[in-house]
Formats: structure tokens, sequence, C-alpha cells
């Protein structure tokens, strides 16, 4: 069985975006490889963030994602910084990768215009993190979306100046793409993303959610009710598209076609269709948030198996470099 690694940073709750765009594909993926599913703390220190509510958005996200399928019985659902290795790696990776491969990065280049005030070292070497974060397991998979492509053809490369310096230790892990393509925020105009105002949450109740959908913007050749419309115009539509069953999604694009529907009643078709999809798992959610001990003994468990497997590979790793491995952990 292959190895499957991904990350999720902890910075707010989990959005459609995430939901569709990601975490619906790792949990069907989950079982069909030996996966690893990491709450990226380390990563998310690198912009400001509020220390008092780290540890609560860990807790979030981890429900959160168990809500939404992820196994932490038989996947590795763990937290980052609870296994020092992956800090480890990095550091020796950072001595094989040329500074110039992380200048170039998309990543860092926009989140040093996003955050002027705070261009770190961590920012630069974010991709190196994420190198180590997948080697460390030797992942040969890594399920992304397109905007991480290129850290992850890093990463090969990572592996390679590693390989090509010490000896063969690291595989050269593939990126494998969601087929659904990015999920357009409320607003229509970004991605979705809860910095961005434009998110509809997957915990939200019916009314939070009817209150973001209804002044949503639609096709804007729907002036009046009458007039017709282009559903593909529309991001909602893009939403029936993920949510409604085909039938439905059939009706409403001729009624939205020939102005047979009017936008509230095609709104409120959506809205119980997402409520179908996400009501099982807000259930599920708030159950989970109600037994924190239970959720903290199954990230000990899960780090503790991380702790041991990334032992092996810095064992490994710094044998081949001439450094002495510590042989207890
Ligand atoms: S009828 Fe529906 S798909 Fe058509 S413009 Fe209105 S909200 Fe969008």
């Amino acid at each position: 069985m292959k190895t499957l690694f991904t990350g999720i940073q902890p910075t707010g709750e989990l959005h459609m975006g995430n939901y569709f765009g990601a975490v619906k594909n790792w949990v069907m993926l989950q079982d069909s490889y030996k996966s690893y599913f990491s709450i990226v703390d380390y990563h998310a220190i690198t912009i400001e963030y509020e220390p008092a509510e780290m540890q609560k958005k860990i807790f979030d996200l981890a429900c959160g994602l168990i809500a939404c399928g992820i196994n932490p019985d038989t996947s590795r659902l763990f937290v980052q910084s609870e296994v020092p290795g992956h800090a480890d790696l990095t550091w020796i990776f950072n001595s094989v990768t040329p500074i110039g491969e992380l200048e170039r990065m998309t990543q860092y280049k926009d989140k040093s215009q996003q955050h002027r005030k705070n261009i770190n070292v961590g920012l630069l070497d974010y991709p190196v993190l994420q190198a180590a974060d997948i080697l460390i397991y030797k992942a040969e998979v890594v399920p992304v979306g397109e905007d991480q492509v290129q850290h992850i053809e890093l990463t090969r490369e990572v592996s390679r100046y590693f390989n090509r310096r010490y000896g063969d230790v690291f595989p050269e892990p593939d990126a494998l793409l969601t087929k659904t393509p990015r999920i357009v925020g409320l607003d229509g105009s970004a991605k979705m993303s809860k910095s961005k105002g434009n998110s509809i949450a997957l915990f939200e109740s019916r009314e939070e959610i009817w209150e973001k959908l209804r002044p949503a913007a639609t096709d804007p050749a729907r002036i009046k009710r009458t007039d017709p419309g282009t559903p593909e115009k529309c991001t909602l539509w893009s939403y029936h598209v993920l949510f409604s069953p085909e039938a439905e999604q059939k009706e409403i694009h001729e009624g939205c076609s020939t102005a047979g529907i009017g936008c509230i009643d095609c709104k409120k078709k959506l809205l119980e269709n997402v409520m179908n999809e996400f009501d099982p798992l807000r259930e599920k959610y708030y159950t989970l948030q109600s037994k924190p001990q239970e959720i903290r003994d199954k990230l000990d468990t899960n780090a503790q198996a991380c702790r041991q497997a990334a032992a092996a590979t810095i064992r490994e790793v710094k044998e081949k470099m001439g450094l002495k491995p510590l042989w207890k952990i």
C-alpha cells in the first residue's frame, strides 16, 4: 500500500471550499493508502495569529475532519508540531535546497505581499517544511489543489537534491489533483476563503447559511423575475452542481434559462440541498465537540505513532549524513 500525506492549517472553520476541494476527497482516498492527515500548526504560525486561540482551533479542526469522515483509528490524524522530526528534517533539507528555488515560489510572493509587515524566514521556508512533512513518512502521493502543485514539484526536487548528495533515502512523491475545480466564493470573484468573508462554513446553522445565500449575487442579466438567465454565469449554479441531485439540476437549469424559476426560489432549493449534505456532518461535529478527552487521546495516539515513523527516517538520514542518530525517543 502506498503512503499518502496531506496537511491542513488550523486557521479557522472548515468551509465548503475545504470540503469539496480537499476533505471529501481525502475521505474517499483514506482506505486505499496508508494515510497521514496532519493539522499543520507550524505552517499556521508563519502569519500573525492569536496564541490563545490556537489549541481551540486545532481541536475544532480535528472534530471537523472526523465529522467529515476522516477515521482517526485507521488513518494517522495528528498535529504537526507534536512530531519534532518535521522540524529536524526541515533544517536538514534547508542545507540542500537552493534559496533561489524558494524565492520563485508563487505562494511566497503572494504571502509576502499580503503580510508586508511580517515577511519572516518561515514564509520563505514554508515549502521546505512542507517537503519535510511529506518525505519524513516517505509519502508517494499528496492530494492537493492546483495552487499547491508548485510546492510538490519543489518537494520532488528536494528529494533529488538530498538523494544525490547523500544516497537514496526519499521517494519523489506525486501530486494527486482533486477533480473538483476550485470552489468560487459567495461574491463570485475569488476562491472561497474565510479571510475574504465569502465562505459558507460547514457547521453553520440553516439560518446563518440562508443569511449568506439570500443576498448572494446571481446572473447580472436577471434584473427582473421575468428575465431569463444563464446559470453558468451564476455562482449559485456552481453550488447546485455540487449539492443538488441531477434531476433537480436539470429543472433549475431550464427554469433559470426560461425565467420559469425566480432566484429566491432557486436559492431556497439550494439551501435544502446544502442542509441535506451538511446536517449529518454538523450533528456529528457537535457530538465530537462534547468529547474533548476522546479527541485528544486519538491525536496523542496518532502523534506517538508518527513520532516513531519519523524517528526511523531521521535515523536513516543522519546515518547517511555522518551525524549521530539518537537511538532513543
Ligand atoms: S435562477 Fe438560480 S441559477 Fe439562475 S441566476 Fe437565479 S440563482 Fe442563479
